[in-house]
């Protein structure tokens, strides 16, 4: 049986739990344990795939083609824990569970309640990830803010859980705020203490306190912490601010909160060093001084989380060439006509991400142009591919008006089109070709160069596709399709052929990226762009 670790936040939300979770993974990682993590949502839609990116931020997509929440994102980047929709549990994937049982029948008779309804199937959800694995530890994040309402009933599982499973079996780590007040010179631990406060009453207490703070605790705060949050002294762990989220387990190395962790456990693993991650990654992020500029043109570039995986593999990929990474976030709206060089001059990359709807079309068919034009290398991923063949269809190609029927449905040259297994889908809600397919790459192709294998699997989330009618007419004029999924002849990576790097996707590279496997195409998009 698996031993649980349960994580909350307090004060404010945005603290970087899912962060500091994972960041906890890759510790116990490293003294040897195998470990799953699990991020419990409190809203009340069943996975975050009907929501606008500005609502929720990016969707983050798993191997099994679940659509969760972003989190996952990081416990795969930091970890080597493989993830699927079970980690992700939402209040309305468990309320959608009751309710189907009750109309089943499966509670005949009874009173369908909250409690124990409700949370017993949280509780169970939380223990069937680790059926079939070989577990040492689950770490379980509650999303939300200790004190909200909707997160009482994950609150509530999380005591029961922690009371049937025995101290040594589970730990509680409380992530809290410990701000600075500049006007008076002071850090205040009064929030921490209410936030605790507020988990007590619920019957939870905390082991571990980790204080996320923009300066460093003296001994006298985080003794304070201790004595008024009714904690050890050296579980008041600081979390100071970092250059890069990859500093953070090393940073919670230095405080002991691995040995910590495994002393509440009764867990003893012989004691590791973060070496290979300090040296590959971090230490190559900060000493890194040459650097490459990136335009990413998307339509929700004044949000930090709407393309956070994307963000993360160009890290990777600057890691990987031993570059400082800029990335000049470009909204597409703003590219009109002549505008489009005052915006994208500089870059030495062009980066199109995934998207939905019409808003903001033009202005990336723009930018696909002024890359293909200007021979300034080019990653198009998803709605990025998909803009990629109308620029082409239209100004190379001469079909005048070649659109996506996802914008245009009358249009004359549907170069981008439904999906046939899509025709008949009426319901939103995870249907669209999600999750892992196989591609086969064209020897010789940039895409082949990239991965150096005939044969790759990469994760999907669209409904729309390239139309095979127009392959001929494309082909002639240069575009190269390189990766190919078998089963249905499906064109899932094009190139072109009179152009230094010029790759775009169907899937989404950037979900398998990490910081010490960075993407091939992600590492070779910037190798090309630095010799700009
Ligand atoms: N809207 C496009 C489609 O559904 C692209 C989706 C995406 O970029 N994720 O095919």
């Amino acid at each position: 049986m698996p031993k649980y670790i349960f994580v909350t936040g307090g004060v404010v939300s945005s603290l970087g739990k899912g962060i500091a979770s994972a960041a906890i993974g890759k510790l116990l990682e490293s003294r040897g344990l195998k470990v799953s993590l699990i991020k419990c949502d409190p809203y009340l839609n069943v996975d975050p795939g009907t929501m606008n990116p500005y609502q929720h931020g990016e969707v983050y997509v798993t191997e099994d083609g679940a659509e969760t929440d972003l989190d996952l994102g990081h416990y795969e980047r930091f970890t080597n824990a493989s993830l699927g929709r079970d980690n992700n549990i939402t209040t309305g994937k468990i309320y959608y569970s009751v309710i189907s049982k009750e109309r089943r029948g499966d509670y005949l008779g009874k009173t369908v309640q909250i409690i124990p309804h409700i949370t017993d199937e949280i509780k169970d959800s939380i223990k069937k990830v680790a059926h079939g694995q070989r577990l040492d530890i689950v770490i379980v994040e509650i999303g939300g803010t200790v004190g909200d309402i909707e997160s009482l009933p994950f609150l509530e599982a999380i005591r029961q859980l922690r009371l049937e499973l025995g101290k040594d079996y589970a730990i509680n780590i409380h992530v809290t705020l410990v701000p600075y007040i500049k006007s008076a010179g002071e850090i205040k631990t009064k929030p921490t203490q209410h936030s605790v406060g507020t988990l007590r009453e619920i019957g939870i207490i905390p082991d571990v306190i980790i204080c996320r703070t923009e300066k460093v605790l003296s001994k006298e705060t985080k003794d304070k912490i201790a004595l008024f949050c009714n904690v050890d002294k050296e579980a008041v762990i600081p979390a100071v601010d970092v250059k890069t989220i990859y500093e953070v387990p090393l940073e919670f190395k230095k405080e002991g909160l691995d040995s910590l962790i495994l002393r509440l456990l009764n867990l003893k693993c012989e004691d590791k060093a973060l070496s290979e991650w300090k040296n590959a990654v971090v230490k190559r992020l900060k000493s890194s001084r040459k650097e490459v500029i990136i335009a990413v043109v998307g339509k929700y570039i004044t949000l930090q989380d709407a393309y956070k995986s994307i963000y993360e593999a160009l890290v990777h990929g600057a890691i990987a060439n031993q570059v400082k990474l800029t990335i000049k976030k470009v909204d597409s709206e703003d590219l009109a006509n002549n505008s489009t060089e005052r915006y994208l001059d500089k870059a030495q990359g062009i980066l199109i991400p995934g998207g939905f709807g019409y808003r903001g079309i033009e202005g990336k068919v723009e930018a696909v142009r002024f890359s293909r034009e200007n021979k300034i290398p080019f990653l198009g991923l998803c709605l990025g591919m998909q803009t990629a063949v109308i620029e082409f269809a239209r100004n190379v190609c001469g079909l005048k008006g070649a659109n996506s029927t996802e914008f245009d449905p009358d249009t004359k040259y549907p170069v981008i089109s439904l999906l046939q297994e899509q025709q008949k889908v009426k319901i939103k809600g995870a249907t669209m070709r999600l999750g892992a397919y196989q591609c086969k790459l064209t020897r010789g192709t940039h895409a082949y160069l990239a991965y150096k294998k005939d044969k790759i699997v990469e994760r999907h989330r669209h409904r729309y596709e390239f139309n095979n009618h127009y392959r001929q007419i494309l082909e002639k004029k240069g575009m190269l399709f390189s990766g190919i999924y078998p089963g249905k002849n499906l064109v899932e990576i094009i190139e072109l052929k009179d152009h230094p790097w010029f790759v775009a996707c169907q899937f989404h590279p950037e979900f398998k990226s990490k910081p010490d496997k960075p993407h091939p195409l992600f590492r070779n998009f910037i190798q090309t762009g630095l010799k700009l």
